[in-house]
């Protein structure tokens, strides 16, 4: 079921995604090598409950996963694409490419948001790739009018990336966010202008590409949360929750 939020819970939601964008672009800044990613996993916690926040994902269980999250960031390094449990075994090396996607809880509603580093210098590949997921991630978000369609959205990231030749990591998409971690509708990261559920005022969505550098092919670890690419080659993930208002949109986490 979609929801529609209140004027007054977007403005809980718009602050909730100001504090979870200001814990994520310090989990960016302190992907440095030699931390593993459970620090890491911690200081999002910390800063999360030090201003009397939540952790969304910690404890959520997903439909058809048989045990809770145990974290309170999702870490995916490398070949993981997302949803990856964070370890004391996986330190960060120079080079790795780590996505950070955390939910925050705050006055009540959530709001989803992840970004993509490079650790330390990293190679060109690397910054390429992540140029192109935060740039689909933006074409997704202007493609938003209300009115329109969530198919809009995945026709304009699907548009953007076709000439950079990165896989898009395929049964992955963005979601209804707020009231729950995962909401309705579906929200496509590719497709068609002007298919699937109408975007009206007061809806609230994650839009989250995941591109690989090779094929979209992805496959699951037995922690039935890791997702992998298939070919072992390397992934990034952004992503921003958004409002719908009468007029447009509003960004809330950045
Ligand atoms: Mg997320
Ligand atoms: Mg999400």
């Amino acid at each position: 079921m979609i929801t529609i939020k209140t004027e007054e819970e977007i403005k809980t939601l718009h602050e909730g995604g100001r504090r979870l964008a200001a814990i994520l672009n310090e989990l960016a800044r302190r992907a440095v090598p030699g931390v593993s990613s459970t620090e890491l996993d911690k200081i999002g916690q910390e800063l999360a409950e030090q201003n009397g926040d939540k952790p969304a994902f910690l404890g959520y269980r997903p439909k058809g996963v048989k045990i809770p999250y145990p974290a309170s960031v999702c870490i995916s390094i490398n070949d993981e694409v997302v949803h990856g449990i964070p370890s004391d075994e996986k330190i960060l090396q120079e080079g790795d490419v780590v996505a950070i996607d955390m939910g925050l809880i705050h006055g009540g509603l959530i709001t989803d948001s992840a970004v993509t580093v490079v650790v330390g210098k990293g190679d060109e590949a690397a910054q390429k790739l992540i140029k192109a997921t935060k740039g689909a991630l933006e074409a997704g978000i202007k493609a938003i009018r209300p009115g329109g369609h969530v198919g809009d959205i995945g026709a304009a990231i699907e548009k953007y990336v076709e000439p950079y030749g990165f896989g898009q990591a395929e049964g992955l998409a963005g979601h209804g966010v707020g009231y729950k971690v995962h909401e309705d509708p579906f929200v496509p990261n590719n497709g068609k202008k002007g298919e699937g559920e109408l975007l009206k005022p007061g809806m609230v969505i994650a839009i989250e590409p995941m591109l690989n550098e090779g094929t979209g092919k992805v496959t699951f670890d037995r922690d039935g949360y890791t997702v992998r690419t298939k070919d072992g080659k390397r992934s990034a993930h952004f992503e921003h929750t958004i409002a719908i208002t009468k007029s447009g949109y509003l960004v809330l986490t950045r």
